[in-house]
C-alpha cells in the first residue's frame, strides 16, 4: 500500500462539523459531558479543543473581514485539528510502552491505549499538542487516521462525511498535487496568502492542507518542531531496558526535561485547568485537568510496584 493522506480544503468547509460526528461514531466516542460545562468558548468552537473523547475538531478562527468577504466586520478562518500523522512523528519515539506506532505502509499514526501507562511524553514531543487523556481511564487518545477502515479499503469515517467535499482521501502524493491546484486557484481569485500546509512540515504530514488565508489565519503551527526531549529519549531508552530502578530513573529524567521543555514559568488556572505560560500567555496545556503534580503522581502511580506494594 502506498503512503496515504487526508486533504483538507479550508475554502470548501462549511464548518457543519459533520466530520466530527462522524469520528465520534465509528470510534465509539462518548459526547465530552462535563468538559464543557461552564467553559464558555465565545466562538461556535465547540468542544474548545481536542480532548480524550474529541480526536477533531473544526476551529473557528476568527479574522477582521476584508471587503467583499462578508457583510459583517468579522470573518471566520475554519480549520481541522487532529493529529496530523508526521512522518517523523515524535510521539512515536518517545512512547515508552509502544502504544503509539506509526504504519510505515500508510504513514498513518495509530495508538494503543492498551499499552498507554498515561505518562504523557506523546503529549509534551507533539508540536500540535495532540495527544489528550482518554476520560477517567488516564490513557491517551487521538486521531489514528481510520487504519482500521483504511485497510479495508474504505476512507476514514471523517471524510466520507464530507457533503461539500472539503476533505478527501487517497495516495498522499495524489492529495498534495490537488492541493496545489487548488491553492494555485485561489491565487488565481485573489486570495494571495493561500497555502499547502503538510507536504514537508515533520518530515511531511499524512494530513495535506490548503489554507485559504494562511498559515496562522488557520490556527495552523508555523514551522513546527521536534522537541529535544526527543534526543534524550533515545539516549534513556537503553538505560530504561536494564531494570525497573533504572526505569525510574529514566522516567524522572525525561519528566524533568519535558516540564523544562514546555514549562518555563507557568500559571495553572484551576477553573478551566488551562496551563498557561505566564510570559507569552499561550496555552501550552488545554484543559484535561492535568497538572503538573497530577501527571507527577499519575506516574507514580503507574510504575511497577514490588510484591510488598511499594513503588521501585
Ligand atoms: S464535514 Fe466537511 S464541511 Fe463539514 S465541518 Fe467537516 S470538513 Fe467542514
Ligand atoms: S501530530 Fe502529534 S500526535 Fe500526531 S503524529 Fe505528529 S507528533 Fe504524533
Ligand atoms: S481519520 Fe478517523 S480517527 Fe482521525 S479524525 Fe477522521 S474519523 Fe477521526
Amino acid at each position: 500500500m502506498s503512503e496515504k493522506a487526508i486533504l483538507f480544503d479550508s475554502s470548501k468547509c462549511t464548518a457543519c462539523k459533520g466530520c466530527q460526528i462522524a469520528c465520534k461514531c465509528w470510534n465509539g466516542l462518548p459526547s465530552p459531558t462535563g468538559l464543557n460545562e461552564n467553559v464558555f468558548s465565545g466562538t461556535l468552537q465547540n468542544p474548545p479543543d481536542v480532548n480524550g473523547d474529541t480526536r477533531l475538531i473544526i476551529t473557528f478562527n476568527e479574522m477582521e473581514a476584508e471587503e467583499g468577504m462578508s457583510n459583517k466586520s468579522i470573518a471566520w478562518a475554519f480549520g481541522r485539528r487532529s493529529c496530523q500523522h508526521c512522518s517523523d512523528a515524535p510521539c512515536a519515539q518517545v512512547c515508552p510502552g509502544g502504544a503509539l506506532v506509526k504504519d510505515e505502509a500508510t504513514g498513518f499514526v495509530s495508538v494503543d491505549d492498551s499499552k498507554c501507562i498515561g505518562c504523557q511524553y506523546c503529549s509534551s514531543a507533539c508540536p500540535f499538542d495532540v495527544p489528550h487523556y482518554y476520560g477517567a481511564q488516564s490513557k491517551v487518545n487521538k486521531c489514528t487516521g481510520c487504519i482500521d477502515r483504511v485497510e479495508n479499503g474504505m476512507a476514514p469515517a471523517c471524510v466520507s462525511t464530507c457533503q461539500p467535499g472539503a476533505l478527501q482521501f487517497g495516495d498522499r502524493d495524489e492529495m498534495i498535487a490537488i492541493a496545489h491546484k487548488r491553492v494555485e486557484f485561489l491565487k488565481a481569485h485573489g486570495y494571495e496568502k493561500a497555502t499547502v500546509y503538510g507536504e514537508n512540515e515533520m518530515g511531511g504530514l499524512h494530513v495535506i492542507q490548503v489554507l485559504k488565508y494562511g498559515v496562522e489565519a488557520h490556527g495552523q503551527v508555523e514551522d513546527p518542531k521536534v522537541s529535544p526531549m526527543v534526543g534524550l529519549q533515545q539516549i534513556m531508552k537503553p538505560i530504561t531496558a536494564v531494570g525497573t530502578g533504572a526505569t525510574v530513573l529514566g522516567l524522572g529524567a525525561m519528566f524533568a526535561l519535558a516540564a523544562g521543555y514546555r514549562h518555563k514559568n507557568l500559571a495553572y488556572n484551576e477553573k478551566t485547568g488551562d496551563t498557561i505560560d505566564v510570559d507569552t500567555g499561550e496555552v501550552v496545556k488545554h484543559g484535561d485537568a492535568q497538572d503538573e503534580l497530577t501527571v507527577v503522581e499519575h506516574l507514580t502511580e503507574n510504575l511497577p510496584k514490588k510484591k510488598g506494594g511499594s513503588h521501585e
